[in-house]
């Protein structure tokens, strides 16, 4: 074990990122998994998006941040 308990890495996520408009931030999301779930309820809420088309997918996961 290298890394040792407890120190997974964290993943974070700023909407300004991809080009929007937008103070919203995700932090401390444990997967990408997660980042993507917290953003289709941000994007169908704040942005009115029911679905995020597959390019803004693409470019949420080439921005999404791991600390
Ligand atoms: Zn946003």
């Amino acid at each position: 074990m290298v890394f040792g308990f407890g120190r997974k890495k964290k993943f974070e996520f700023s909407c300004s990122s991809v080009g929007m408009n937008c103070e919203f931030e995700i932090k401390g999301a444990s997967s990408e998994q997660e980042v993507m779930e917290i953003l289709k309820v941000h994007a169908k809420n704040a942005h009115n998006m029911s679905e995020i088309p597959q390019d803004v997918i693409n470019k949420i996961k080439q921005n999404i941040r791991k600390v």
